[in-house]
């Protein structure tokens, strides 16, 4: 017998690797998971386990599966749930006041924080253990970076913080709008400043038409030199694919092919309106895309067509959710708003939706030698769900249950890198009563709320 760290018993193990292995069926056989320095060091059947623990945990017949990824998410948006439901986008940005400029205004350190430990709670109860997060950079106001660090560091999820620059729009006033200079300084703080080597930085431009030329090719220059991310919103309007058409008389992958955009990794959000040509670039370059139809459909700007984007390197995003950070309504309307595209009727499939989630937003995220699927020599990453509720009976069709049926409230255990997160649905970080109370003081501040008339913004 091997004494290890973490060894997980009697577990039905949906692995997501590249053979859609399973340990274990739920109904006799049952598998184990061998835990050691926050890695994945055996996986396999209980007749085979030689190992013992001294934190041993019964996985009771319950599943385990890969750990969510998410692949786009704004975290310091969460405060602005409830405002702006009827918004929707076009390129100018006007439409955009989902999260009113005011309320832009008033994020500092602390909202920062509070925001981003509403969005990053709610996400690790429903199983997400890494997400890529995008948080406009505002000249003056750096320190909402250090709350945001501060939350996303007491979570110990797995994180790419990125660093998303605007100074073309009229979203903020101009005095906030980023600089090259203010670009280059702020990466090198914000490398020394990360605390853990489960937060990353990466460097975004948030969008083409929010970007003057001269930044968006620093930015590119600062994510090759420091060897970071590189991210962009891509044209989730018909808007916004027409702009670079018209400037510049190239699609807007073809436009970043051409500046050096992909030779770092590429993460684009959205690739709701591309062409041919981008199709096929992507096949072919270093580029993933973070798919998000809660928050597409929510703005009504379209639907990405997973069957062209087949070949290419694509996950899931919860992006900006209006109603909560549940990461099985992504999955089910992952594969569902397929169905209302014509000739897209019948594609797609709740396993399909569930690699979507797991080892394809690995991919999608370039760390599919990290995580994304439950494998030797991988991080241990994972979330068992709870094989007692209904939710997930009768269980002939255990994936399809747990796509089309299943809720945040299946997931039982969630761990990080070999720590546990989430025990019996409860978050041994942050306690629920805490984080609502910090959100109604500040809030109180900043909104009178009149529930007949929505809201206002204090001035
Ligand atoms: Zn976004």
């Amino acid at each position: 017998m091997q004494n290890i760290d973490v060894l997980i018993t009697n577990a039905t193990i949906l692995t997501m690797d590249q053979s859609n292995t399973i340990v274990g069926d739920a109904m006799d056989e049952v598998g184990f998971l061998a835990i050691e320095n926050g890695s994945i060091s055996d996986i396999g059947s209980m007749k085979d386990c030689h190992y013992n623990s001294d934190n041993t945990i019964d996985a009771n017949n319950n599943i385990i599966l890969p750990g969510f990824i998410n692949t786009h998410s704004h975290l310091i948006a969460a405060l602005g749930r409830g405002m702006g439901d009827e918004s929707f986008v076009n390129v100018s940005g006007k439409a955009m006041d989902r999260f009113p400029n005011r309320l832009r205004q008033f994020m500092n350190e602390e909202t920062c924080y509070i925001s981003s430990k509403l969005a990053l709670y709610e996400m690790q109860l429903s199983g997400v253990t890494t997400t890529v997060d995008s948080q406009i950079a505002l000249k003056g106001k750096e320190g909402n970076f250090n709350g945001t660090i501060d939350a996303l560091h007491e979570s110990r999820i797995r994180a790419v913080l990125m660093r998303s620059s605007v100074n073309k729009t009229d979203f903020f006033e101009q005095q906030y709008h980023d600089d090259i200079l203010t670009a280059r300084n702020e990466t090198e703080r914000l490398l020394r400043l990360l605390p853990s080597p489960l937060i990353e930085l990466g460097i975004e431009a948030m969008a083409l038409h929010r970007l003057e030329q001269p930044l968006l090719k620093e930015l590119i220059q600062i994510a090759q030199d420091n060897d970071l991310m590189f991210g962009m919103h891509l044209a989730y309007s018909q808007d916004a694919a027409r702009d670079p058409l018209e400037r510049f008389g190239k699609t807007l992958l073809e436009f970043l092919d051409e500046l050096g955009a992909f030779n770092s990794e590429f993460i684009g959000y959205h690739p709701v309106w591309l062409n041919e040509k981008e199709i096929e670039i992507a096949k072919n370059k270093n580029i993933g895309f973070a798919y998000c139809p809660v928050d597409n459909m929510l703005i009504g700007t379209g639907t990405a067509n997973l069957h062209t984007l087949e070949k290419s390197k694509i996950g899931l995003g919860l992006d900006q959710p209006n109603d909560s950070h549940n990461f099985f309504e992504l999955m089910k309307y992952a594969i569902l708003a397929q169905r209302t595209i014509p000739k897209n009727f019948d594609y797609g499939n709740p396993l399909l939706a569930l690699q979507l989630g797991t080892i394809k937003g690995a991919r999608a995220i370039h760390k599919e030698n990290l995580i994304g699927s439950l494998e030797k020599g991988k991080a241990a990453d994972f979330i068992i769900l709870d094989q007692k509720s209904s939710l997930l009976h009768p269980i002939t069709g255990m994936i399809s249950n747990i796509v089309l049926a299943g809720s945040p409230a299946l997931v039982n255990d969630v761990f990080i890198n070999g720590e546990q997160i989430i025990k019996d649905k409860k978050h041994l970080k942050w306690n629920e009563a805490d984080i609502i109370q910090d959100i109604n003081r500040i809030m109180k501040h900043h909104i009178k709320v009149d529930f007949q008339k929505s809201f206002e913004i204090n001035k």
